[in-house]
């Protein structure tokens, strides 16, 4: 292999915890994993917490729990530490105030003392004047009560009494900023558009801008990767590299996740189309994992090759940043679904029996181990979801208490207890209980009574399930069992006359 000087990748999810973890944020933290890994470079995780207004106690719990339940591990980050610790940018704040302070110096920031009213004021003033949406920035600063404006030993004075302030970036009119993104290809934006940003915050910490550039910078990250949320922040981020005299990192913005009605998903639209917004909605919903990395890997991204089932060390394997899109990309949950099942087909009896007890639990079922895994084996390429084990195929563990009423209309005929009961007689006089021997039975009796096997089949599966539909009828009788199925046989025949 050519040796190469490019450092070693280095990324980072990097999330600020004023919720639970969305779905959009997973899929930041996955490609920042995957890129990651297939560079054998390092993922790190970084709270992005300065914002003390909007600080959540229990996010920052909720993502780690997100990030370890879809087996997303990271190498530095909070509790586990690493060289560049603390993970907290609460508590990195001293290092922000010594690079604003160095921005100030360098004459590309400034202290401004303006009050709120004030700020407000002007903005009134210039509308009167017929300015459109007046900001503070290179037009009003002038007329604003900064360390521009002021003469030097007020602002001296000013600070001294520790009068209330920020630090705000002097960006200047008339350029343009320009970068490369791996996924948009070339952006630029015009500075005009972009006000004077608050670098440091009035109770002295920084603003999301400052922290996340320094940090950036501080952590040695070669690519930031995130959503395209935060494409319009990234040329204040460009001149902040800039005036701090830095090399910034490759951009790669990941595209928004839209509607399948088209348009931004928003948590409203999503709750509207039953679709979960939190990872931990699909946690509880019992999503498999393996499933929900599948699908966010897909939504976004592309291998360039028709295959759609992938393991995420596969992942790692595929995933290049190269291919992953820039339009925006429908949600579709029908698509979660197939996922669902295919992942659940791809596991053991065995550990899928796993998966399931804790759902059984919740329905009051607790049943034996060896009993479990022969129903999961009879039933797992027809489950979506792993709950269904406990929900519509209760009836491997209970025997049903109610006939689906239109399943009985439609094939419980005036013939069918007689039937039924002549079945069950036979299977009580068998001696083994093997899919075959069960039905030979049937088939035998159908004969007999010179009715098509259909006739019995269905009255019989209503009676030991309670349903129309389900597994092959012999292989869930061998699996019931010859007592159970005998039981249930001749209740129903009882029952539905
Ligand atoms: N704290 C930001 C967030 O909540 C990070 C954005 C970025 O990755 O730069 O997503």
């Amino acid at each position: 292999m050519a040796a190469s000087n490019a450092p070693d990748v280095r990324v980072r999810f990097a999330p600020s915890p004023t919720g639970l973890l969305h779905i959009g944020g997973l899929r930041t933290a996955l490609y920042n994993y995957l890129f990651a890994r297939k560079h054998a470079g390092t993922f790190i995780l970084r709270i992005e917490d300065t914002d003390r207004t909007r600080y959540v106690e229990e996010a920052e719990q909720d993502i780690r729990e997100a990030l370890r339940w879809v087996g997303l591990a990271y190498d530095e980050g909070p509790e586990i530490g690493g060289p560049h610790a603390p993970y907290y940018q609460s508590q990195r704040k001293d290092l922000y105030q010594r690079y604003a302070q160095q921005l100030v110096e360098a004459g590309h920031a400034y202290y401004a003392f303006d009050t709120e009213e004030e700020i407000e004021a002007m903005r009134e003033r210039r509308k009167k004047e017929g300015q459109a949406a007046p900001k503070y920035d290179a037009l009003t600063r002038t007329e604003m009560r900064n360390s521009l404006t002021l003469p030097a030993e007020e602002v001296e004075r000013l600070l001294e009494e520790g009068t209330e302030h920020v630090i705000r970036l002097k960006v200047s009119r008339g350029e343009t900023v320009r970068f490369e993104d791996v996924v948009r290809g070339h952006v630029s934006f015009e500075t005009a558009g972009i006000d004077d940003q608050v670098l440091i915050k009035s109770d002295g910490m920084p603003t999301y801008h400052l922290a996340n550039v320094v940090d950036d910078h501080r952590m040695q990250i070669t690519h930031v990767i995130r959503g395209e949320e935060w494409l319009s922040s990234t040329p204040k981020h460009v001149l902040l590299y800039r005036y701090l005299g830095w090399e910034p990192p490759v951009m790669a913005h990941l595209p928004l996740i839209l509607s399948p009605e088209g348009g931004k998903l928003s948590k409203r639209d999503a709750d509207e189309l039953g679709i979960p917004v939190f990872v931990k909605d699909y946690r509880e919903a019992g999503y498999e994992p393996e499933a929900l990395v599948n699908f966010l890997a897909l939504l976004g991204w592309n291998p360039g090759t028709e295959q759609e089932i992938f393991t995420l060390e596969g992942l790692v394997e595929a995933f290049s940043l190269e291919r992953v899109g820039s339009s925006g990309v429908q949600f579709d949950l029908d698509k979660l679904q197939w996922f669902n099942q295919q992942h659940l087909r791809a596991k053991s009896p065995a550990e899928l029996a796993e998966r399931a007890r804790p759902y059984l639990e919740a329905e009051g079922l607790d049943p034996e181990a060896d009993y479990l895994e022969a129903v999961i084996d009879l039933v797992q390429d027809r489950i979506h979801r792993i709950e269904e084990v406990a929900t519509t195929n209760r009836f491997f563990f209970e025997d049903p208490e109610t006939y689906e009423e239109k399943g009985v209309k439609k094939r419980w005929k005036s013939d069918s207890a007689e039937l039924v009961r002549a079945y069950a007689d036979r299977l009580e006089r068998l001696d083994g209980f093997d899919t075959d021997a069960i039905e030979a039975e049937l088939r035998d009796l159908a004969d007999e009574c010179g009715v098509g096997a259909g006739r019995i089949i269905h009255p019989t599966r209503l009676s030991v399930s309670g349903l129309s539909y389900g597994p092959g009828l012999f292989s869930m009788m061998a699996v019931l069992g010859k007592d159970t199925c005998i039981r249930r046989m001749r209740r129903a025949a009882e029952v539905l006359g």
